[in-house]
């Protein structure tokens, strides 16, 4: 009969003496069919039927339905004179495990499902294909999956990730020929790499982060492995390296970028953005043509811009104060970690800001091209003839003139320009409830400026050369004549970068000494760091393998560590980040 094949697995001695189809399920009733049954204590044939049972058992649903089993059972009685069993139920091995409530199959079925999905949504999927079970026994069948063996990878990636973001971090260890995580640790010391590399005789390469912790596990535990370096931690130490010289750059900062900006056309504010208020908004020129420091808001207030320009007004003038208070703390001798606690900030905050000779500016937004600049000049025309209801405006350009960016965009300008552009016609009858009084200056363009800070500078010279766009260069260019440390450092570093990208380990001893011999202090710290790793440098300048795949891991951690809401211990996310779905 075909219908039985459904029911029973490949190789089973059963019989499906009925199946039944109800509206809440199927229900198959089935008996085994072996004369004889093996005695589980002493192995013998045994005849002699003691009694009958019904076990009854879940199994994998069809077409969406719940399927039940009644498993018609018998019970021998063992005649072996020397056993000590008198009788025994008969097993179905390849049906269900003793004792168990549901089939194998659907078992292993829910189990992958608890590993893949996790424990609730895995509860509310099997719900609806007709195998429901509970979001406990999910889990619970997840955490009793028998682990798969995985032979000791030849290449061997380390790196850690966070289980309470800041305090407690786990190991990742990752096989990198077969791209498969083969364990997870619930710590990240030296000695957890040590020992998991004894219990793992045979890796030949390790590659790790720059951690010092790593770096002795993996020396202590594999002496004889090579040791690589992480290149993007080196090339992201570079950055930092750079960024740290920059901070104490901060007048040829903004000396650079101003004067690599492209001249503007319109009007623009002269020399005032050095320290004026941050730029890329439309305010009217101060009638001295100079901006003294802080400068207060422009008098037109009230517009949602004004509101805007004062808030970041005020962040930079309490950010200021911070600056200050930190620079007389530090110069009264107080140190870094006592300053930090003082005044809340963070430590790095404190260094950056001791670092800096002058107040480091916050980096000025470049204004960004938008849907709406080919229709200002036409908005523009429109105010000035009067006309300033936005609904209306965006109607307009959208049916007449192709419009296709959004109504708040053309709302947002003319709230911004309504009051800036002037009106020719005074008679004309003010619009109900936006009576605003027209200034009398005409629209001002936001200058095409942007200050760069230390940061995005740093980012700029560990760019490809070539990648760097004519204005970019350009700044790159000025700071460099400004200031000759950076020059300095910034060749140095690029000379280290290109040996990163096109693994040459050749010229690193040369490049270690002209950076020591540079003068410059931060590039000094750097080279005793990669001194202190030197081998591991040197292989990751010409090893092929990365540590790169493993942040790929480490992702899909944070995928499920997140998905199990913190309700879930550590084993389960090891049993799961280790199982594989075949
Ligand atoms: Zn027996």
């Amino acid at each position: 009969m075909f219908i039985e094949k459904l029911f029973i697995p490949v190789g089973a001695a059963l019989q499906m003496t009925a199946a039944d189809f109800t509206p809440e399920g199927v229900l198959v009733d089935l008996r085994t069919t072996a004369q004889t049954a093996d005695c589980p204590t002493c192995a013998m044939s045994a005849h002699r039927v003691h009694s009958h049972y019904q076990r009854r058992l879940a199994d994998l649903p069809l077409a969406q339905m719940p399927v039940r089993v009644h498993l018609h059972i018998r019970r021998f009685r063992c005649d072996t004179f020397t056993c000590g069993r008198t009788t025994f139920s008969e097993p179905v091995p390849k049906l269900a495990a003793p004792y168990a409530r549901r089939t194998a199959r659907l078992r292993a079925e829910q189990r992958q499902l608890a590993l893949d999905v996790g424990g609730e949504p895995g509860a509310r999927l099997a719900r609806r294909q007709g195998m429901g079970v509970s979001p406990d026994t999910l889990l619970r069948l997840a955490r009793r999956a028998p682990e798969a063996v995985r032979p000791t990878p030849r290449c061997l990636g380390i790196d850690d990730f966070a289980l309470r973001k800041g305090q407690v971090y786990g190991t990742l260890l990752v096989d990198l020929e077969t791209h498969q995580p083969v364990d997870l640790r619930e710590d990240r010391s030296a000695e957890v790499v040590e020992q998991w590399l004894q219990t793992h005789p045979g890796v030949a390469i390790i590659t790790r982060d720059r951690s010092t912790a790593y770096a002795d596990g993996a020396s202590r535990g594999a002496p004889d492995a090579c040791q690589v370096a992480d290149r993007f931690h080196l090339l992201q130490n570079v950055r930092e390296m750079l960024q740290r010289v920059l901070d104490g750059q901060q007048e040829a900062l903004v000396v650079a970028t101003r004067d690599a900006a492209p001249a503007s056309t319109d009007q623009q504010v002269p020399a005032a953005e050095t320290v004026g208020p941050p730029q890329g908004a439309p305010a009217p020129a101060p009638p001295g043509g100079t901006a003294s420091l802080p400068a207060p808001a422009p008098a037109v207030s009230a517009s949602p811009l004004c509101t805007a320009m004062q808030r970041s007004q005020e962040r930079r003038s309490r950010r200021q104060e911070r600056y200050t208070a930190v620079r007389a703390l530090h110069a009264q001798g107080v140190g870094i970690r006592a300053i930090a606690a003082q005044l809340h900030l963070s430590r790095n905050t404190v260094r950056r800001f001791v670092a800096a000779s002058q107040f480091p500016e916050r980096a000025t937004k470049r204004p960004q091209p938008s849907k709406l600049d080919p229709f200002i000049p036409h908005l523009e025309a429109q105010l000035v003839a009067g006309q300033d209801n936005a609904m209306q405006l965006w109607r307009e350009l959208r049916e007449q003139h192709g419009y296709r960016g959004s109504r708040g965009l053309v709302s947002r300008w003319v709230a911004q320009h309504r009051h800036v552009v002037p009106l020719p016609d005074p008679n004309r009858p003010p619009q109900r409830g936006r009576g605003r009084p027209p200034a009398s200056s005409p629209s001002p363009k936001p200058p095409a400026q942007r200050r760069l800070s230390a940061r995005q500078a740093a980012w700029l010279l560990v760019r490809r050369p070539e990648k760097l766009k004519q204005e970019e260069e350009r700044s790159i260019e000025r700071l460099c004549q400004q200031a000759p440390t950076v020059e300095v450092a910034y060749d140095l570093a690029q000379e280290f970068i290109q040996m990163v990208r096109e693994r040459q380990a050749e010229p690193f001893d040369g490049w270690l000494q002209r950076a020591s011999a540079s003068g410059i202090a931060e590039l000094q710290s750097f080279v005793v760091g990669v001194e202190r790793d030197k081998a591991a440098v040197v292989a990751a300048l010409s090893s092929p393998y990365s540590n790169g795949q493993v942040e790929g891991q480490v992702n899909r951690l944070k995928l499920i560590k997140r998905s199990m809401y913190g309700r879930a211990k550590f084993d389960l996310l090891r049993r799961r980040v280790l199982a594989r779905s075949s």
